[in-house]
């Protein structure tokens, strides 16, 4: 048997859980700063392009982060996911999100993590939303599906409870997806993409769908979407019989685990060079935090993810979600920061892939 590196061992616990200074927010919002020294405030680049405030439309998508535990350690990880990770949402917090759910016109539930799949509550929480009438996202690793007995259940009652499910893969090469995520997950993501396409998920004439995530390896944007998903469609059909819906390419924001990836390797000011000279007025309107509600674990309230990582909460009085009313969503200005560059550059990126 293959024994793990005391360097492999060591990659498998969060910055959190290594005590490394940029795992803080605070931390990570002084590097953001800095960038302040050689690229235009973000805000201003909306000015100059005409946009007086980023108004949010409507509230569309709650986005509900179950909590912070992974199986996996991938290195551009923006949450800082981990198995040493334990937050985890309270069944009141979850009681609260349906509530939410209940007094809005939101269609979408987007459940993320960490890998949601590993939340003790997951299966109630599928059971509670499918007696509503929405439809619901499960941000997958994938490889947590193959993980053990307990989980390799998961694909059947996901069919069941007629998810859709997106999936991390960064890559259509073993090499690729290793690298940035760890060794054998790409084994483990086709076995599970195999199991879930004899589910019927992304085969054509079902309705389960399924649709995988690519995101850069490196300091760079993401290539043409349409693109690069017939390519995708291509290797994973001929090489593994495997069939997807769509390709969603996101960019890697700079915050959490990428932000230290580049910083310490001294790749910030390029990059953030790259961002801003690739900002496309085109992808404001369309921007996620505009219909989307970002719910932490313990219930705060928040833009978005990534605002959610860099404990920059909603412009509300309130930001718990037990004191949140559905028609606060629209009067609020969203919060922004040199990372939302990340979001309108080329094509653009949001939890949906591109923007335009
Ligand atoms: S699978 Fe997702 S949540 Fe888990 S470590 Fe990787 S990027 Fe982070
Ligand atoms: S990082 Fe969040 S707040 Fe900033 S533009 Fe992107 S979605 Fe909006």
């Amino acid at each position: 048997m293959r024994t793990i590196s005391v360097k492999e061992k060591k990659s498998k616990r969060s910055l959190h859980g290594q005590g490394v200074a940029i795992s803080q927010s605070k931390r990570q919002l002084q590097i953001l700063d800095e960038t302040l020294n050689y690229s235009p405030a973000f805000q201003d680049t909306l000015k100059d392009n005409g946009f007086v405030n980023l108004k949010p439309s409507g509230l569309e998508i709650l986005q509900i982060n179950l909590g912070y535990m992974c199986n996996l350690t991938c290195e551009h990880c923006h949450v800082d996911a981990g198995p040493d990770r334990k937050e985890k949402m309270s069944r009141e917090v979850l009681e609260e999100c349906l509530r939410v759910l209940d007094e809005s016109k939101a269609h979408t539930v987007d459940l993320t993590g960490g890998a949601p799949e590993m939340h003790p509550d997951f299966l109630w929480l599928l059971e509670e939303l499918s007696h509503r009438e929405v439809k619901v996202l499960v941000r997958s690793n994938l490889t947590i599906l193959v993980s053990s007995k307990k989980y390799r259940a998961y694909p059947e009652l996901m069919a069941k409870y007629g998810v859709t499910i997106v999936a991390s893969m960064p890559c259509y090469t073993p090499g690729n997806v290793d690298k940035q995520r760890g060794d054998g997950v790409f084994d483990q993501s086709i076995e599970a993409l195999q199991i879930l396409n004899q589910l019927g998920f992304g085969r054509e004439n079902t309705e389960l769908c399924i649709h995988l995530v690519y995101n850069p390896l490196g300091p760079s944007l993401p290539g043409n979407q349409s693109k690069l998903e017939a390519d995708y469609k291509q290797v994973l059909k001929e090489n593994f019989d495997i069939e997807f819906n769509d390709l969603y390419c996101i960019t890697n924001l700079p915050i959490s685990r990428f932000l230290n990836t580049i910083y310490s390797e001294g790749n910030l000011e390029d990059y953030m060079h790259l961002l801003v000279n690739s900002f496309n007025p085109s992808t404001v309107e369309g921007l996620m935090c505009r219909n989307t509600l970002s719910v932490r674990w313990d219930g705060l309230l928040y833009d978005c993810d990534f605002n959610q990582m860099l404990e920059m909460p909603i412009a509300l009085d309130s930001q718990a979600i037990k004191d949140f009313k559905v028609q606060q969503f629209s009067e609020r200005e969203v919060i922004l920061h040199q990372h939302c560059y990340g979001c309108t550059a080329g094509a653009g990126s949001s939890c949906q892939g591109s923007l335009s």
